[in-house]
């Protein structure tokens, strides 16, 4: 026998719960089929732990895929105000850790724990892996099961340690939709060529990619260049390459003029590790142990030129895996999907929500932002 729901919800992540949430609220009957053994898998690990909620500035500026303005009807319906109020709701205490950044002081676990409660009154089946579904005369046959709206909340394809698959992407295909690549971000970004001895190193660094500029904590890694700076800058297109300022506070060539007038008789070594870590001063001056009065204007061009106009070529840059992404860019493709409700334009009925969709928000809370309100819209219409 067929078990009828208004909803079926496939995935029980951040989107998918959140979804739930919401249409239970509007007194529908839910089914969840979750393929892991758990809820929420990748926020109990998300923000180390300490889960990043949401972010003040969640705005379209913060989103990357085919059409970012897509997310402005999500986010004008459930603001970054709309999950602080929520968290109060569950006594979730939180620490605005840099502006806007909020994380949950009671550990992500605890923001799991809310999930499930907001989810209480639908059925959930776990151990349950979708690969398909069916449209029959309007209703939507899942297994054993059917309902009138479907709700495909099964994420990206990264981190795969967290329980993983591409069938979102499959179901969607199978009704008309069109998938835009899909590709590993936030995440490190391997550089050939670079000094392995630099490795360990952490630096506020400043890369310009296109017309945008990202300044934030940059780390120096045996195969190339990760931390949240390199995780940011991964979302964006670099076949072009990027350029890389090291000292984005320092006016490299007036400060080493400066020196050369005011004490002259330092190394230049000695100068440059006033500003930067020893092992880059080395690394730059190469065998350079002139005294800075004797080291030419031009001389100081080019080791300011070094510092903080380093290009690295597109053709020397690959991202670290899947595995080690924190999600991807690129997925079902929005042009085919109402913003306002999040349901399909190809097939009435079918919804999308969260990471599923070619929507990647940058690093500090945006992509959790993102799955809450896509879900609480799709809840709301579906
Ligand atoms: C290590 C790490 C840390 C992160 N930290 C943060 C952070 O602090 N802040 C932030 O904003 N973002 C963070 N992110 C990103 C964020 O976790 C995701 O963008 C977000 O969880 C996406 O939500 P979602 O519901 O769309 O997908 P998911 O949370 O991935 O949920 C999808 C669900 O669908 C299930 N599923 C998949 N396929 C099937 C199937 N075929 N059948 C049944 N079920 C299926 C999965 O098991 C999963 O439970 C982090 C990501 C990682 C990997």
């Amino acid at each position: 026998m067929t078990k009828k729901y208004d909803v079926i919800i496939i995935g029980a992540g951040a989107a998918g719960l959140s979804a739930a949430s919401v249409a239970l609220g509007a007194g529908k009957r839910v089914l969840i089929l979750e393929m892991g053994n758990a809820p929420a898998r990748k926020v109990a690990i998300s923000g180390g732990g300490r889960c990043n909620i949401t972010n003040a500035d969640a705005n379209v500026d913060r989103y990357f895929g085919k059409n970012p303005d897509f997310v402005r009807g999500a986010l004008s319906r459930y603001a970054p105000a709309d999950v602080l109020q929520w968290c109060k709701k569950h006594n979730l205490n939180l620490e605005e850790k840099t502006t806007g950044r909020f994380f949950c002081t009671d550990g992500a676990d605890a923001v799991v724990q809310a999930l499930i409660q907001d989810s209480q009154g639908a059925d959930v089946h776990y151990d349950t892996q979708i690969t398909d579904i069916e449209k029959v005369d309007n209703m939507f046959v899942i297994n054993d099961f059917c309902a009138p709206s479907v709700i495909v909340a099964t994420g990206g394809v990264s981190w795969g340690a967290a329980g993983v698959s591409g069938a979102g992407y499959k179901i969607a295909k199978k009704f008309g939709h069109k998938i835009v690549p899909v590709r590993p971000a936030l995440c490190a970004l391997k550089i050939s060529g670079v000094i392995a001895d630099l490795a360990g190193i952490t630096m506020d660094a400043e890369i310009t990619v296109g017309k945008r500029t990202l300044r934030d904590s940059l780390l120096l890694t045996h195969f190339g260049i990760g931390g949240p700076l390199a995780y940011r800058a991964s979302l964006n297109d670099l076949n072009n390459g990027f350029y890389l300022n090291l000292l984005p506070d320092v006016n490299v060539s007036e400060y080493l003029k400066k020196q050369k007038n005011q004490c002259g008789n330092k190394s230049i070594a000695s100068v440059l590790s006033n500003i930067l870590p020893k092992r880059i001063a080395k690394k730059v001056i190469g065998e350079n142990t002139k005294n800075i009065a004797d080291v030419s204007n031009k001389e100081i061009e080019q080791i300011a030129q070094k510092l903080t106009k380093i290009f690295i070529p597109g053709d020397k840059i690959s991202l670290h895996g899947l595995s080690a992404a924190e999600v991807v860019r690129g997925g079902i493709d929005t042009d085919d999907v109402s913003s306002k409700t999040m349901e399909s334009k190809l097939c009435s009925g079918l919804f999308f929500a969260g990471e599923v969709l070619d929507i990647a928000g940058d690093l500090g809370g945006f992509n959790l932002h993102w799955a809450w309100a896509s879900g609480y819209v799709a809840g709301m219409n579906a």
